[in-house]
């Protein structure tokens, strides 16, 4: 797999320092199987996958080989997506379900 990371992501980590280590072993679970552990986002979204790190605390992230095949990187603020590998994974980014960002 290869792992990018946004900065949005990053800061969101460092802002949540306490669950660090729940979200560094939920990243590693979604690395393992993306597909079946990501939920996929509608409207705007669309294109993104969801993860629960823990109750209403998302991990939100694309899988280069799915929004390939749907066609959702027309959509989705997957940029670079040609010039990124089959099983690129992009930690888009990290917080509370309720944000009003995320629907
Ligand atoms: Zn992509």
């Amino acid at each position: 797999m290869n792992l990018v990371f946004s900065d949005d992501f990053v800061a969101s980590l460092k802002k949540h320092s306490a669950i660090k280590e729940a979200v560094r072993k939920k990243v590693n679970m979604i690395c393992e199987s993306p597909v079946t552990l990501g939920e996929p986002l509608k409207g705007n979204f669309r294109g993104f996958y969801s993860c629960p790190v823990k109750r209403n605390f998302l991990i939100i992230f694309l899988y280069c080989a799915t929004c390939r095949k749907k066609g959702d990187d027309a959509i989705v603020l997957c940029a670079d997506c040609p010039d990124c590998l089959d099983d690129t994974i992009k930690f888009i980014a990290l917080g509370p379900h309720d944000k009003a960002y995320w629907g």
